[in-house]
């Protein structure tokens, strides 16, 4: 599968840790993420991660853009919902294209979770 990995700042350690935890299942993947989060991951699990650009900087359209064009199966976006994104627009259209193609997003770790049961089976 094609999955996307997106955090907000503030929930970055948290998918770092949701990583960590099930690398023997991301590392069966193309993994895609945004530009900070990509470049974390790939620091701290050495898992192959083609990143995009950064978040704020366009990297969601970028995902986005390759929801649209069905080059992304499965997204796991890390939103921190207490903190004001200067990105939002981007942050909701890239929500939105997922559910125009029906491409499954777990937004928080207990999503994350149930996600991760569908993969390992
Ligand atoms: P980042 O972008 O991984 O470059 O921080 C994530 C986001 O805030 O959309």
């Amino acid at each position: 599968m094609r999955i996307a990995l997106i955090a907000h700042d503030k929930k970055k350690k948290e998918l770092l840790e949701f990583v960590q935890l099930n690398h023997d299942v991301f590392e069966k993947h193309d993994l895609y993420a945004t530009g900070t989060t990509g470049g974390i991951i790939k620091e701290h699990t050495g898992l192959k991660v083609s990143c995009k650009k950064s978040g704020p900087l366009g990297g969601d359209q970028e995902i986005g853009s390759m929801v649209a064009n069905g080059k992304i199966d499965m997204i796991f976006f890390f939103r921190d919902p207490l903190t004001a994104q200067p990105h939002e627009p981007d942050v909701s259209a890239l929500l939105r294209l997922s559910d125009v193609y029906q491409t499954p997003i777990a937004t928080n770790v207990e999503a994350a979770k149930l996600f991760l049961k569908a993969l390992r089976k």
